[in-house]
């Protein structure tokens, strides 16, 4: 088994450049992430975009969804920005019948950048490292501790956190 991790950008891989005062997004975390844990299964990197999600434009989504369908692995793992997570996972479950069928994918982002101390993303990665060994086919999303069908699931800023939806 080998699980392909995609990175598209978001808050996870975000700098923060004091003289600029703004958060850029570098290269991603998620290679030296999944070393420091010396995950030993088989596992691949590939950036396919480098964007905050509320930037990403219906071609994004599409260059996403196709790099899901073109890869080889059948678990996959999407680092993404959380604010537009659940409009990417509307995008691939409409795929899931096609070209990306019987794929397990897991979108995942972090609500505070990799590279502060008190981030969740090595968690959240964690979690969605793991779920997409275990899950079926579908789209998932895996946030604030839990695995969410990524087509009923909904962030609410007012708590900073995903919760399901109808
Ligand atoms: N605007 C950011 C994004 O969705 C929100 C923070 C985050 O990445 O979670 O990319």
């Amino acid at each position: 088994m080998s699980v392909l991790i995609l990175t598209t950008g978001g808050t996870i891989d975000k700098l923060y450049f004091d003289a600029l005062s703004e958060y850029q997004i570098g290269d991603s975390v998620v290679d030296r992430l999944l070393k420091t844990a010396r995950v030993a299964l088989p596992f691949r990197v590939q950036e396919v975009l480098r964007k905050d999600s509320l930037e990403l434009t219906d071609d994004d989504r599409r260059t996403i969804a196709d790099t899901v369908a073109a890869a080889p692995e059948r678990r996959i793992v999407i680092t993404h920005g959380t604010d537009t997570m659940t409009d990417t996972a509307q995008a691939l479950a409409g795929r899931m019948q096609d070209d990306a069928a019987g794929k397990a994918i897991v979108l995942v982002g972090a609500l505070a950048p990799a590279r502060f101390a008190e981030s969740d993303a090595s968690f959240n990665l964690g979690m969605a490292f793991a779920t997409a060994q275990v899950a079926g086919p579908g789209v998932w999303i895996a946030m604030n501790g839990t695995i969410f069908d990524g087509t009923k699931v909904r962030k609410d800023r007012t708590v900073n956190s995903f919760v399901a939806s109808a």
